[in-house]
């Protein structure tokens, strides 16, 4: 989807006096609008499509008067409504790739499988170069979609097996979210720089096994770490403070690698 704009609309609360207590009479919302050219519609009534032009920070009101405040995207606005196809990495793994190799403006990164090209997209958003590697002609036309609607031009997207090869040098980081990262091992020590990081990203604890056992016979490498990374949510409702009914399901594990020479 391409986002135009953000309309975000806050809960709101009442004090119910039989209760004693401040209770929620309208849930918060977040819409994401993807066409200026007509009216959008949401549950709680429709906003005009003059109101959708109005400037950032605009209180505007639906048609059933509920207030909602309009901005335009950000990246991760954008980001968070690409396409999907193969399960995408979530934003906390994300994160601790970027926070554990410390990755930033200057760096080069090469990532394999592409998928939705998620993963890419989010380190091409804080890098300065990323290539990212998929086999498949339907994940590779998904990605291809995703980068454009990104507007990402430090994002090349490379039809290849990375198991056979990867052509870029010297560069900072290699990620793999691809079912047999043992495979690339070798690729990605011809491809990294002393010092740059090989990071494995997997569903299943089998599969991180095995790509741990298979590094250690590498001694250009040197394992830093495996880890995985539980994020949970609260609910904050006045001193109703508790952990959200519905966990957040389990997403992958993480191994991080360090190239030595
Ligand atoms: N990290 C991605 C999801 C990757 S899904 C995201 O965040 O969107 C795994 C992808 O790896 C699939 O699209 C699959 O086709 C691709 N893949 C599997 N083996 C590969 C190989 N040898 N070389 C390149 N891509 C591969």
């Amino acid at each position: 989807m391409n986002v135009k704009k953000v309309l975000v609309k806050k809960a709101k609360k009442e004090f119910v006096k039989e209760l004693d207590r401040e209770v929620t009479v309208s849930k918060p919302g977040i819409y994401y609008v993807d066409s200026l050219d007509r009216d959008y519609h949401t549950e709680y009534g429709i906003i005009k499509k003059k109101d959708l032009l109005k400037k950032d920070g605009s209180r505007i009101r639906s048609n059933l008067g509920k207030e909602f405040y309009i901005f335009s995207p950000s990246f991760i606005d954008k980001y968070r409504k690409i396409k999907r196809s193969a399960q995408i990495i979530p934003l906390k793994d994300a994160a601790f790739i970027i926070a554990e190799t410390g990755i930033n403006a200057e760096s080069t990164v090469v990532d394999a499988g592409a998928g939705s090209a998620a993963l890419a997209c989010f380190l091409a958003h804080i890098v300065k170069r990323v290539v990212t590697y998929e086999i498949r002609d339907d994940f590779y036309e998904i990605s291809r979609e995703n980068i454009e609607l990104l507007g990402l031009k430090n994002l090349a997207l490379k039809k290849k097996d990375v198991y056979k090869g990867i052509d870029e040098k010297h560069v900072d980081l290699v990620t793999l979210d691809l079912p047999e990262p043992w495979k690339a091992i070798i690729s990605a020590s011809k491809a990294l720089r002393p010092g740059g990081f090989l990071v494995a990203y997997n569903p299943s604890i089998t599969q991180i096994t095995d790509f741990v056992n298979e590094l250690r016979k590498h001694d250009d490498f040197d394992l830093a770490k495996v880890a995985e990374l539980i994020e949970r949510n609260w609910e904050v409702d006045g001193r109703k403070v508790r952990p959200k009914t519905h966990p957040i399901g389990h997403s992958g594990f993480l191994v991080f690698a360090r190239k030595l020479r």
